[in-house]
């Protein structure tokens, strides 16, 4: 599952650069019977399977060893919301090791070794590897190097509790929409000051709970005012 993500493309290329680092490990490999079962029934009866304790536990210890600093992930639905803001303080760690849950989840125990439980979203998957590998990419495009610009990660949505400006490439007319004539005129003042209002602009209509949060000049926040305002006619 985790070939694709974490081997091609961008995340790839930081690999294959020596930027960032990824091994995928199967827990199987910390049982310790012929069929080397990671899961058993509930207690207490009900549907689905349980991921069982000690493999986890066994291979959280071996894992510290080896990442000396890391800090341990359990992906659940009931952790903490992942946010842009939590994929940049987990960027600056040397390290994560990520515990992915299958069925039912895991042992309540297995909460124990975790130092933090992260949700990517109010909804259930039927396993923790697409979550983690939302958290990989996330985090892992953060570091320096990994995307070609630095400012653009700086600038993307949500890194400072906005959204994005819109952007635009070629053909200057499209479907009889033209793209705004500001990004043709070559000012890079304007163009600057243009981006900055259409991103308050943007937040205040999509996102309200955002725009709140966001650091903003007076004269910006009568802009998003205006905007909601707007909205709730
Ligand atoms: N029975 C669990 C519950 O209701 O909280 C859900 C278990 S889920 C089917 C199986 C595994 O998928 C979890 O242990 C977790 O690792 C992963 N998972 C599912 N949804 C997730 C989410 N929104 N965020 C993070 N991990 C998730």
């Amino acid at each position: 599952m985790f070939d694709g993500p974490l081997n091609h493309s961008i995340i790839g290329r930081a690999q294959d650069k020596g930027i960032i680092e990824t091994d995928v490990h199967n827990l199987r490999k910390w049982t310790h019977d012929k069929h080397q079962v990671t899961d058993d029934y509930p207690y207490g009866g009900g549907s689905g399977m349980v991921m069982k304790a000690e493999p986890f536990f066994e291979a959280v210890d071996e894992l510290r060893e080896k990442n000396k600093g890391a800090k341990v992930v359990l992906m659940t639905p009931q952790g903490e919301p992942f946010c842009d803001a939590k994929a940049r303080k987990l960027a600056k760690l040397p390290g994560l090791i990520i515990l992915c849950g299958r069925y039912e989840g895991v042992d309540e125990r297995v909460r124990l070794i975790a130092d933090m439980e992260i949700s990517i979203g109010d909804y259930v998957l039927t396993g923790g590897e697409l979550p983690a590998m939302v958290l990989i990419d996330a985090v892992a495009r953060l570091n320096p190097g990994v995307v070609k610009e630095a400012e653009s990660t700086a600038k993307d949505s949500h890194a400072e509790n906005l959204l994005e400006h819109p952007h635009y490439t070629r053909p200057p007319e499209f479907m009889g929409k033209k793209v705004p004539d500001v990004l043709l005129s070559g000012d890079h003042g304007k163009i600057e000051k243009w981006r900055r209002e259409q991103s308050i602009i943007r937040t205040a209509e999509r996102r309200p709970d955002l725009i709140t949060r966001a650091n903003l000049t007076n004269s910006e926040k009568e802009l998003a005012r205006r905007v909601t305002e707007k909205n709730h006619d």
